[in-house]
This record gives structure tokens, C-alpha cells and sequence, in this order.
């Protein structure tokens, strides 16, 4: 083509394109359909807005079972409205099972606690649990307050896959907030990957992952990969170091469509 003629076309292309967008009206790019759906956000910032799922209100485990026997109850202890782990019973996962979702939890390590590492107040919190022990998908909880260890296993890391983008840990015995949007993997029939998981995380409010892109289960020990499941419980960990248990309280969480 020569230049005179795509230069010709170009004109014919551009200028009813320009004359269109002088005669356009601010109602032709208005939406008004559909609506979202009303949500009454909670009086204070940090507690359930009116459409979450409450999954621990100080009150009961109700929504939960042990992840080594889903038909065992969850075995923590309830002291003054606080979840306090027990090593002994393992760890505890949700009756329901989630896809996509927002996600609100509070967890503190004791004041007097002792250890070093990933044996100093460790837990979890396992985004999706795909089966028993540490199977699945987890968002670190440890004592990361002056607390040297590996920088993709300190708290609020994607377990071995993502390090935090701040530390921004309270001192222990000070409340530590976790907010998270968790985009679940999707599947194919013959089991390969349509499209990873995506974690977002605030820690005490500051952003900490960032639309991270997962490359699998988090794994102990060996590289990450996915494995197919639809629909997983939120799991917590009750991990075997020796130092002090942690606590939780306020934890909620709403379906996103
Ligand atoms: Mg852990």
C-alpha cells in the first residue's frame, strides 16, 4: 500500500471518529444497571460489615472442625472471647468451603514470648486447605518483631513463594490485624491450571502482597505446584514449636461473586 493511500485511510478513519466524539453526550458512557447490592458496613472499622460470614465472634467454634477429622469438632480453647491455639488438637479448619473472597483476622502472640526463628510464635492462616496437616495455601503468622528468619517464611509471607513488601509486625502481645482478598485458582477438567490463585494482604493496614500471583501450594520442603480442588476451607495452623500459643479473635469473611 502506499503511503498516500494509507494516509487516506487513515483521515477517512479518524475524522468521523472525532466528529462522533464532539456530538457524544455525557449520558451515552453513564451505567446504571446493575446495581451492587447494599451492604451496612459495621459501626467500627475491623468488624464485620452486614453480608460477612462471622467465623469467630468470641463466643463458640461453631463454624469450625478439626482439618485432621473433619468430623471432629475444633478442639482450641475459647478464654474471655479470645481463640487461643491448643498444639494438641492440630490444626482447625471451616465447615464451609470458599472460593473467592475477602477475609478479616486478628491474632496476637503472647508478651512473654520465647523462641527464635519459625519456632517463635508460629502459625498460619491457609487461604485454601486442600487437605490434612499443612497441606494448601498459606499466608504466614509468626512473630516477626525483631525476629530474624528466612524473608519468604516471615509474617504475612506467601509460605516460601512471596516476601512481604513491609514489616510492619506489632510488638508482642499487641493485636496484629490480617485483611486479605484470596482469588482462588480455577481448573480444568483434566486437572492442568486455567488460571493461579492471587492473593492481596494488609497487615496492621499497610500492604504487604500485592495481587501476588501463586505458583502452587505452599510447600515445606521442594518447589511449588498446583493440584486441582474446587472449594476449600480456611484452615489454621497449630504448629509444633515449643514456643507459647497464639491467640485469635474477630474473624470474618465475604464471598466475592
Ligand atoms: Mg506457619
Amino acid at each position: 500500500m502506499s503511503k498516500f493511500f494509507a494516509l487516506a485511510i487513515f483521515a477517512a478513519m479518524s475524522l468521523p471518529l472525532h466528529s462522533q466524539q464532539e456530538q457524544a453526550k455525557p449520558e451515552d458512557t453513564e451505567v446504571w444497571q446493575p446495581e451492587p447490592k447494599v451492604v451496612t458496613p459495621a459501626a467500627e472499622c475491623g468488624k464485620p460489615p452486614s453480608d460477612a460470614i462471622v467465623l469467630f465472634d468470641g463466643k463458640n467454634l461453631d463454624e469450625w472442625v478439626s482439618a485432621q477429622d473433619r468430623s471432629q469438632p475444633a478442639k482450641w480453647t475459647i478464654a474471655d472471647g479470645i481463640l487461643v491455639v491448643s498444639k494438641t488438637a492440630g490444626n482447625i479448619e471451616t465447615k464451609r468451603a470458599f472460593h473467592n473472597y475477602q477475609f478479616h483476622m486478628e491474632w496476637r502472640v503472647p508478651e512473654n514470648i520465647t523462641g527464635s526463628g519459625q519456632a517463635r510464635g508460629n502459625s498460619g492462616l491457609f487461604l485454601a486447605s486442600t487437605g490434612t496437616g499443612d497441606a494448601g495455601y498459606e499466608l504466614q503468622v509468626l512473630d516477626s518483631y525483631n525476629n530474624k528468619t528466612y524473608v519468604n517464611g516471615m509474617a504475612a509471607s506467601i509460605y516460601k513463594q512471596s516476601i512481604p513488601l513491609a514489616n510492619p509486625t506489632r510488638k508482642p502481645g499487641q493485636w496484629q490485624v490480617y485483611d486479605v482478598v484470596w482469588t482462588a485458582p480455577t481448573f480444568n477438567d483434566d486437572g492442568s491450571l486455567k488460571t493461579p490463585a492471587y492473593v492481596t494482604a494488609f497487615f496492621n493496614g499497610v500492604l504487604v502482597q500485592n495481587h501476588f500471583e501463586l505458583k502452587g501450594e505452599t510447600r515445606y520442603i521442594g518447589q511449588p505446584f498446583y493440584k486441582k480442588f474446587d472449594g476449600a476451607p480456611i484452615k489454621l495452623q497449630a504448629h509444633g514449636d515449643k514456643s507459647e500459643p497464639l491467640s485469635f479473635r474477630n474473624i470474618w469473611v465475604r464471598d466475592i461473586p
